[in-house]
């Protein structure tokens, strides 16, 4: 094991994707994010940022002569986080194996929003006509789901794992219109929050606070100005209520909750480049180590981290020897 553990931003657009010349630092495609644990693939969300990631992952599979096999987590099923999944090339291989999941209020929700997405009026090929194995699940907050040597896995919690596994516990917000899934990923000592679609409480959410704790990575919504949400910014409508944070809201959150880093995501679509990077000088005020996602931003938790927790170790353990 090389114990690579990396973050890959493919998409992160709020809402609509926005091609065009004042979007070229940032990008236009709607949300997208990939995880990669060694040779585990996590996707977060299938906007449009999923269609060159799937041709991206099968151009590799090809070099690499092997099957894909991936996890795709939908934080819920709006339609900036599920457009793309009919472009996305790995679901027409009869080969592929994807593990499908996200919330909903019965087991066959997030199964019967994907099959409407792609009815007959609606788009010419049906879900059950791409190829590929599809394992689609609508889990609920206490579930686990556990990705090791076994294959991937829904458990209940507290289930035992290997040390070589990915674990991702949920968290279920209500800061969004119909509720939302914020995803914790970890692998050995490093974590990764993904709390995109959610708005900030007077205070911090709490409870969000809590899930993040301690988190190497968050990433967080911060799709509005403060002028816009409150409705002083002219021509704009005010956006509280919306289910969507201001940068001031996801710094404080980063703070709150002792963070590595915070990454502003889900830009609002009438944004231009300059308007996203004012957000990050707004969260830095916060939370200095704080950054606007990007298209093509990656992020690799540090290779030699298991070196340090063990040097770490080496090192209280030499204390005690003493
Ligand atoms: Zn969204
Ligand atoms: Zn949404």
């Amino acid at each position: 094991m090389n114990n690579e553990f990396k973050i890959k931003f493919w998409g992160v657009r709020g809402s609509y994707p926005t091609p065009g010349e004042s979007t070229i630092k940032y990008g236009g495609n709607t949300a997208c994010v990939e995880i990669t644990v060694n040779e585990k693939t996590i996707i977060l969300d299938a906007g449009t940022g999923i269609i060159p990631l799937g041709r991206e992952l099968v151009k590799k599979a090809m070099q690499e002569k092997r099957e894909i096999e991936l996890l795709l987590l939908f934080s819920h099923l709006h339609h900036d986080h599920t457009q793309g999944f009919p472009f996305f090339v790995p679901a027409y291989l009869p080969k592929a194996k994807l593990h499908i999941y996200g919330p909903g209020g019965t087991a066959e929700t997030v199964k019967h929003v994907l099959e409407h997405n792609q009815s007959s009026e609606t788009f010419p090929i049906s879900l059950r006509e791409m190829a590929s194995f599809k394992d689609i699940q609508s889990l609920r907050e206490s579930q686990v789901i556990i990705w090791d040597e076994d294959g991937v896995r829904v458990a209940e919690p507290n289930s035992k794992s290997s040390s070589e596994a990915v674990v991702i516990r949920i968290h279920k917000s209500y800061a969004h219109p119909g509720g939302v899934y914020v995803y914790r990923i970890s692998y050995q000592n490093k974590s990764v929050v993904y709390a995109t679609d959610t708005e900030g409480y007077i205070g911090t959410d709490r409870r969000l606070v809590n899930f993040s704790r301690d988190a190497d990575v968050l990433i967080h919504d911060a799709q509005y100005r403060e002028e816009h949400y409150f409705g002083s910014l002219n021509g704009f409508p005010a956006t509280q209520g919306y289910g969507h944070s201001t940068a001031t809201m996801a710094g404080e959150v980063a703070a709150s909750a002792e963070t590595g880093q915070l990454i502003l995501f889900h830009h609002d679509p009438s944004y231009s480049d300059a308007w996203v990077a004012a957000q990050e000088e707004r969260a830095k005020k916060i939370f200095l180590d704080s950054r606007a996602a990007y298209e093509g931003l990656e992020i690799r938790l540090p290779k030699s981290f298991i070196e340090i927790a063990n040097s770490k170790l080496f090192n209280q353990t030499s204390e005690v020897l003493k």
